[in-house]
């Protein structure tokens, strides 16, 4: 089946983010230009790299034909959720060739989605606590939730002497919001309930006519996003901010989280 007639994946885990087992149908199978193997599915509880959020690994195991496939690397393409990886077979006499449209059973290696929803999940949570020391006036731009120097960008500088202030000013407050904890929420909603919720308006990259998908971390304002996050503010645990820079019009906030 060639790839532009296969339908778009449905993104399960963008209205259960939790859930990490779950079944699909194999839709289409792959070989990359550089040799890597791909599958398409129907549905797919795997989370494809994005939105400054690495992607998930785990395996896909088709029970009818006896394969697992090994996930190392999955991609969001034109609808289209590539799951790239390798197939292990438990002999080299058995090679199990998974049949197109056979029952699948996924499974996302928790362990690590669970640590990349916690480091996400962080930086929604320090962005919120900008608004709580004084610096809601710099404009949030792109998040980076990747383990080796997770940071979240800002339009605007906070001046140099109140850097190491404001980095414990943070630091704090990130971490009695993390005591109180609260419940962690993603809605699809319409345009107006959407900004509603986001504190009245939403960037401009979001279109009007969409429904834009709305993380809320408990009674804070919420913001659009497409990645996966705890189920409460104090599963994130513990929240470092490592330090702050500010150059050409732009700060960058790092932080990081216990393991
Ligand atoms: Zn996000």
């Amino acid at each position: 089946m060639a790839a532009e007639a296969i339908p778009a994946t449905k993104l399960a885990y963008f209205d259960d983010m939790w859930t990490v087992e779950s079944t699909a149908t194999l839709l289409s199978q792959l070989q990359t230009e550089d040799g890597r193997i791909a599958l398409i599915l129907d549905a797919t509880i795997f989370y494809p790299q994005g939105g400054g959020q690495p992607a998930d690994t785990g395996f896909i195991t088709g029970a009818a034909s006896g394969f697992k496939f090994v996930v190392e690397d999955v991609k969001l393409k034109d609808g289209l959720v590539y799951h790239y990886g390798a197939f292990e077979n438990p002999q080299d006499d058995c090679f199990c060739i998974p049949k197109m449209g056979e029952k699948l059973s996924l499974r996302v290696n928790l362990q690590r989605r669970d640590f990349n929803s916690r480091l996400h999940s962080a930086g929604h949570l320090l962005d919120i606590c900008m608004h709580k020391v004084g610096l809601s006036h710099l404009e949030p731009g792109k998040g980076y939730h990747f383990s080796d120097g997770p940071f979240v960008e800002y339009k605007g500088i906070i001046p140099q002497d109140l850097l190491q202030i404001k980095q414990q000013e943070l630091e704090k407050e990130a971490n009695a919001l993390i005591l109180t904890g609260g419940k962690v929420s993603a809605s699809i909603l319409p345009y107006d309930e959407a900004s509603e919720w986001c504190g009245g308006d939403l960037p401009s990259y979001i279109s009007k006519d969409s429904t834009p998908r709305i993380v809320k971390l408990g009674d804070h304002p919420g913001c659009p996003c497409g990645g996966t996050h705890v189920a409460d503010i104090a599963n994130i645990k513990s929240l470092m901010v490592t330090h702050i820079r500010t150059k050409k019009g732009f700060t960058k906030v790092f932080y990081n989280i216990s393991p």
